[in-house]
């Protein structure tokens, strides 16, 4: 395993594999990106070829080439090998990996969803009602070929059918409650059921194909919710799933376009029908996240939801958003009252036609909006002007005064006039589409790192100053994380003193901490890009200064406190002793 992980990184350098996904510019030593895991416009995303790792100091994500495709591709540790392996064409071997892969937490949830899944499917071919079941699909018209490769399955109506079968394989009841495949009144053995019962269910996939949730679809009319969906778990983030992705992907890439339906048969009917480049957002609003995974394959879309309110809202978000990424955007007009899959199944590849001729969203929101309304009248081109204006958000300008153009020359209105009505606009607070700039911002957290981690990150990246730094830090003063490091440090100089002037700290530290010590490293070196080395020398002494100043004020402060605390409960030993710490402290 250590072998084939040095081979791939001797192979693969973190700037190339970086560089798939982000843009990088170089910055000195290192490169500037726009972190692909955070909405941002000035780069905070951190490249450094030296040390093998990336890092944003905006959202704290990062790591080396496996870390950094693990969280870009959504994926574990032994399929980030895999894809690095394949990119390099370093071969693995795949027993080896998965008895020497550690089994972490996600495996078992994984584990636990591909047995219910194996369960499910094998219920709608097996029992009576999941024969009935299969009918139904039949009649959505779909094949037997079809269900196998979605592997579409049938949960009984059954309070305890899949529970004991799962218990038996050994999965815990803990794993099955958070995985939401089991539910329960209380922690008692027997108050403990299946979840999904009388659903048809959809396994929802991660982009390498593995079970991580499902979508179970109500099959009898009195039956709430319609669907019910897996809860976020460690292997389900519903934000980071497109359905049908691990299926499309290919197809998109080959066709640089993606279809962006609302259900489950939108994607599947389709896809039997031959068009393949679909995937679904399952009935949420797009986040971030996946348009970032959309970004990665096109950057042409298409939409193609449902023309009932909620689905116009769903396209108008998505259109700002792909909007905001440079992405083109188009909306498929002409399927009516009908969803995709049932479009496609009275139509078949006339679908395709639809997709080919989509239209810009924002000339389709204003041939609707026009036919709501009736134009002759003042009042009623008004009402077009206000109801549209909320469309105008977000958009390139460009795109603003191609809509502009045409707007006004449908209603005969004065392009000026719309102008100064959409800047004079403002969104109401709680207006959807405020809402996704306000948590794309949310997301980014900001980083900080204590003055004495800057402290440690300055001189990890510049040995030659421990020398001072050394003689001027009281050890006692730091905290435990940074003391263990900075201890280790003093051994390794004691040890090696007389070749000091070329010597460089080892990186022997416990690997939890070499990750965070790395991310140190690079945020001094980004931080004092350019400093000489005398200048180093007084940020590290101002440093150490700083540090002793809020250190000191703060222990004066939490004797004061203790000091008010002893008064109150007349504790006259206690108060002397503090006193004179007091005393001590300030003298010094
Ligand atoms: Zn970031």
């Amino acid at each position: 395993m250590a072998d084939v992980i040095d081979e791939i990184k001797s192979r693969l350098g973190i700037e190339e594999v970086v560089s798939q996904y982000v843009q990088l510019k170089k910055a000195g030593r290192n490169l500037k990106g726009l972190c692909p895991f955070h909405g941002e416009k000035t780069p905070s995303f951190v490249v450094s070829p030296e040390k093998q790792i990336c890092h944003c100091f905006g959202c704290n994500k990062g790591g080396d080439i496996f870390a950094f495709i693990q969280e870009v591709e959504g994926v574990g540790f032994a399929e980030s090998m895999q894809i690095l392996a394949d990119r390099c064409g370093v071969k693995i071997d795949k027993d080896k990996l998965e008895n020497k892969a550690p089994k972490s937490e996600k495996d078992i949830y994984f584990r636990a969803h591909d047995l219910a899944c194996d369960f499910f499917e094998q219920q709608l071919c097996t029992t009576t009602d999941g024969k009935k079941v299969l009918d139904y699909l039949y009649r959505r018209g779909l094949k037997d070929e079809t269900i196998k490769e979605f592997r579409i399955g049938f949960a009984p109506d059954q309070y305890d059918a899949l529970y004991p079968i799962l218990l038996n394989k050994g999965i815990t009841k803990d794993i099955l409650i958070k995985s939401g495949l089991v539910s329960a009144k209380n922690l008692a053995a027997d108050s403990v059921y299946d979840k999904y019962r009388a659903r048809l269910m959809f396994p929802i996939f991660d982009a390498v194909g593995r079970v991580c949730g499902f979508g179970g679809r109500a099959l009898k009319h009195d039956q709430a919710p319609k669907y019910l969906n897996s809860p976020e778990n460690p292997i389900y983030n519903k934000s980071r799933v497109l359905y049908g992705l691990n299926y499309s992907k290919k197809y998109i890439k080959e066709e640089d376009q993606i279809v962006l339906v609302e259900g489950y048969f939108d994607v599947i009917v389709p896809y039997q029908a031959g068009i393949k480049n679909l995937v679904a957002s399952s009935g949420t609003a797009l986040s971030n996240e996946q348009i970032k995974m959309i970004k990665r394959l096109t950057t042409n879309v298409v939409t193609s939801f449902d023309t009932d309110s909620a689905g116009i809202e769903a396209t108008k978000r998505a259109y700002n958003l792909f909007q905001k990424e440079d992405i083109n955007v188009k909306t498929v007009t002409g399927i009516d009252r009908k969803d995709p899959a049932d479009f496609v199944l009275e139509n078949g590849e006339k679908f395709k036609e639809l997709i080919n001729k989509a239209g810009d969203f924002m000339s389709f929101i204003i041939s609707k909006i026009i036919g709501e309304n009736d134009i002759t009248s003042i009042s009623g081109r008004k009402k077009v002007v206000r109801d549209i204006l909320p469309y105008f958000q977000g958009l390139s300008p460009t795109t603003r005064d191609f809509c502009v153009k045409e707007l006004s020359q449908k209603l005969n209105i004065n392009e000026q006039h719309l102008y100064e009505e959409i800047e004079s606009y403002k969104l109401p607070a709680n207006h959807p589409m405020r809402k996704s700039v306000e948590l794309a911002e949310a997301k980014i957290s900001l980083n900080k790192f204590s003055i004495e981690e800057l402290i440690l990150g300055l001189i990890l990246e510049n040995p030659n100053l421990f020398e001072n730094s050394n003689k001027v830090l009281d050890l006692a003063i730091l905290s435990q994380w940074t003391k263990n490091v900075y201890n280790d440090l003093l051994q390794q100089y004691n040890s090696a003193r007389e070749n000091f002037k070329n010597w460089n700290f080892e990186t022997g530290f416990l690997s939890q901490d070499k990750e965070k010590i790395d991310v140190l490293r690079l945020y001094a070196e980004e931080l004092y890009n350019g400093f000489s080395h005398e200048a180093l020398g007084i940020e590290v002494e101002k440093l150490i200064d700083r540090y002793k100043k809020d250190r000191r004020a703060k222990v004066l402060s939490e004797l004061q406190i203790n000091i008010e605390e002893a008064e109150k409960s007349d504790n006259k030993e206690k108060l002397r002793n503090l006193l004179m710490e007091q005393q001590k402290i300030l003298k010094s």
